[in-house]
């Protein structure tokens, strides 16, 4: 088959290359591996993959000197590798242009949600969550763009202004995690002492307004110390 996706993984430990290489195959994805950012840098110049998925610890150069190569040619969606304790790397990496990120250790499941996601995100028909009618739905949320009116099920959610502006900029992004820093800058201008106060203060309102209680993960999923993320509509738990 010719119209499989190419991927190109970017990871120098062995066992998680093959790992990550299987799954992927097993999904129908082709599949270049590269063990450094040298190797990798060739693959991309000469298959123009869909898909980069990329580990920032390589033994030769960072893996964020790929990501700006990248970044500098093309729109391709890149998910980063990282270890759980490097929010620092996920946040520096999304705001270099990454498109998502995930955590070792993962599961096929997570991984190919993923996938599906970012390449998704490139293909602009973006999935059934955007309503033909300047609409946005996930599960039974639905956000009418056209009047800034939000909806779950029949009832409609009243939203301030700001509350509004933060659920409808991250659905413009479904499946993305979008980090505090990028979120305060779009709703707010350049970020002060109190903007992440103000952030946090803000999603906590909106969670409450859309009736999920603390500790849950509807719609809009609190990434720790790194940003927030849209629910796809696919992938909603
Ligand atoms: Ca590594």
């Amino acid at each position: 088959m010719n119209n499989k996706y190419k991927i190109l993984l970017v990871e120098d430990e062995a066992n998680i290359r093959n790992l990550v290489s299987a799954m992927l195959e097993s999904a129908g994805y082709q599949v270049l591996s590269a063990g450094t950012c040298a190797t990798a840098k060739v693959l991309y110049g000469s298959h123009r993959p869909d898909l980069i998925i990329l580990d920032l610890g390589l033994p030769d150069r960072d893996g964020r000197t790929l990501l700006e190569l990248v970044r500098r040619e093309s729109a391709t969606p890149v998910i980063v590798l990282s270890a759980r304790s490097d929010e620092q790397d996920k946040v520096e990496a999304l705001d270099m242009g990454a498109n998502d990120y995930i955590t070792k250790p993962f599961g096929s499941a997570e991984l190919l949600a993923r996938v599906r996601s970012a390449l998704r995100s490139t293909h602009q028909t973006s999935g059934s969550a955007y309503l033909p009618e300047g609409k946005f739905r996930t599960a039974d949320l639905v956000i009418d763009y056209d009047a800034r009116r939000i909806f779950r099920g029949d009832v409609e959610v009243h939203l301030t202004q700001t509350e509004y502006n933060i659920v409808a900029l991250l659905s413009r992004h479904p499946g993305k995690v979008l980090t505090y820093t990028a979120i305060i800058r779009e709703i707010w201008g350049y970020p002060d002492e109190g903007s992440t106060k103000k952030l946090q203060v803000n999603m906590a309102n909106i969670r409450k307004k859309l009736g999920v209680r603390p500790g849950e993960n509807s719609y809009i999923v609190n990434e720790l110390g790194v940003g927030y993320r849209m629910c796809a509509a696919d992938n909603h738990s």
